[in-house]
Order: C-alpha cells, then sequence, then structure tokens
C-alpha cells in the first residue's frame, strides 16, 4: 500500500513539472561587472554560464561594417543608460566614426566578425542575431546576405540563429541562411497560423503579447513553431512564462531564469 501511494505521489509529481525552456541572455550576459549590453564580454559571460544562447544585434554602417549594437551610440562618450540625449545614428555613420566612442565597459563597438571569433571559442552556447530594421530593404538583404556569408565563412552555420521585426527580413534569411537555420518572428501582431504560412521556423514576441495570448504558445506548438519570449526578468513574470510551456526565454536575469527553470522543470 504504502509503495502505491509513493508512486501515485511521484506520478503526481512528475506531472506538475514543466518542461525545460531554454535560457537566452537579452544582449549577452550583460548584469555582471566589466559586462556592458552588446559587448564581446557579455557573450564571453554567456559562454562562461553555458548558456542555451546569447542575442545581440546587428546594423550595417553607412560604409558598410556589420556591427553589434542595439541602436545610437553617445557622442559625448558616456553611456548614460535612460537619458534622453542624442546619439549617433549607426546606419549613417562609418565605422571609424564609430570606434572612437566606447562602450560603457571601454570596449570599442563589435563588429560581427568580432563576435563570431568569440564565438569559436565556445561549442555550447549559440549566437541569436537579431537583424535589426534598415531604411530600405536593399540596406536588408545587404546585411542579411553579408551576415549569412561570413557566418558560414567562420563555420557555425549550427550555432547561429536569427530572429527580426520584419517580416521582409525574414524572408530573406530564409532564402540566403542555408536550410533548416532557425528565424523567429519578433513583432507580435500575426497569429500562428500565418506565421506557419511564411515558412519559418516560430516565433519571438514580447511577454505582453503572449501574456494577452497564451493560446498562441500551445497553438505554435502544435505546428512545429517554436515560441521564444522576451523579454523577462522579474520572478513572476518567469514563472509564468515556465508554466505557459515555452521553449525559450530571452532575459536580461538569466542567473534568476536559470534558477527558477531548475526549481520547476524536470
Ligand atoms: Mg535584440
Amino acid at each position: 500500500m504504502k509503495k502505491i501511494f509513493t508512486l501515485a505521489v511521484a506520478a503526481l509529481i512528475s506531472v506538475a513539472a514543466f518542461a525545460q525552456p531554454q535560457v537566452i541572455a537579452h544582449r549577452g550576459y550583460h548584469a555582471i561587472k566589466g559586462s556592458c549590453r552588446n559587448s564581446i564580454e557579455a557573450l564571453k559571460q554567456a559562454q562562461k554560464m553555458g548558456l542555451y544562447g546569447s542575442e545581440c544585434d546587428i546594423n550595417l554602417t553607412k560604409d558598410g561594417v556589420i556591427v553589434v549594437a542595439h541602436g545610437g551610440l553617445h557622442p559625448d562618450k558616456i553611456y548614460r543608460k535612460g537619458e534622453d540625449i542624442p546619439r549617433l545614428n549607426i546606419q549613417k555613420s562609418t565605422y571609424e566614426e564609430l570606434t572612437a566612442i566606447p562602450l560603457e565597459n571601454g570596449e570599442t563597438i563589435p563588429t560581427l566578425e568580432q563576435y563570431l571569433e568569440q564565438m569559436k571559442k565556445s561549442k555550447k552556447t549559440k549566437l541569436i542575431i537579431e537583424v535589426k530594421n534598415h531604411y530600405t530593404p536593399e540596406k536588408e538583404t545587404e546585411i542579411v546576405q553579408k551576415t549569412v556569408e561570413m557566418v558560414a565563412k567562420y563555420g557555425l552555420n549550427d550555432m547561429v540563429e536569427y530572429i527580426a521585426f520584419r517580416p521582409w527580413v525574414c524572408f530573406e534569411l530564409k532564402r540566403l541562411a542555408p536550410e533548416g537555420t532557425p528565424i523567429a518572428y519578433l513583432n507580435g501582431d500575426y497569429d500562428p497560423t500565418y506565421v506557419k504560412g511564411m515558412g519559418i521556423s516560430g516565433i519571438d514576441y514580447k511577454y505582453d503579447v503572449l501574456k494577452k495570448k497564451p493560446k498562441w504558445i500551445k497553438s505554435c506548438q502544435k505546428r512545429g513553431l517554436t515560441v521564444n519570449v522576451w523579454t523577462v526578468d522579474d520572478e513572476d513574470k518567469l514563472r509564468w512564462v515556465i508554466e505557459q510551456g515555452v521553449d525559450y526565454i530571452t532575459t536580461d536575469n538569466p542567473v534568476l531564469a536559470t534558477k527558477l527553470i531548475k526549481e520547476m522543470c524536470k
């Protein structure tokens, strides 16, 4: 009798446990001394943690260099978080102009090539590359083409995944990247049926979108689409997305995400 009871309890516990999502460090693991968003150090720290992925943003400079950066850089050489002061527009600046402005941790703005060099140093952590919107579709095709070629040149086809807000960028990635390369759509406005029809591999939607439409999670998974969610940092929100069974969590707080997954998932 006791044995049956123990088995029943064990079965209940296993039902209560959730599938294990993978953790992606948003702009690398930057919430640590000496690191900052989209720096080489942030990628190194994500690799050191052994995370599934490290996300980064890429832009094409005026003179055609692919750099890792989210938005503009501050021309006064001080990176002021949250302050509304003018920034140097990356897509309208030359690479040389950008290198004159240090990042918050003192690094020079990284090129995608430097990022890929660092990628070669770890076999575990994947690079999730967000191809940013550009001013024209031609520029977007150019950055996609150059990126895909560079990733292949570094022998990293299996270590790179892509995300983008623009459907056009997703289509160009699908056309130019090797078949089967994961590509997820970020903008949150298309339902699972439509995304499936785009021929890409998944969604990567904002937390608020999935909170409003939680049914989209299972609906995507039923269609063979992966579900990633950004940017989930608080404990309550992390618990909710883990309970919902998402496949990936993109977070500025990979330490807490990893801890909660360990606690909640089998
Ligand atoms: Mg991004």
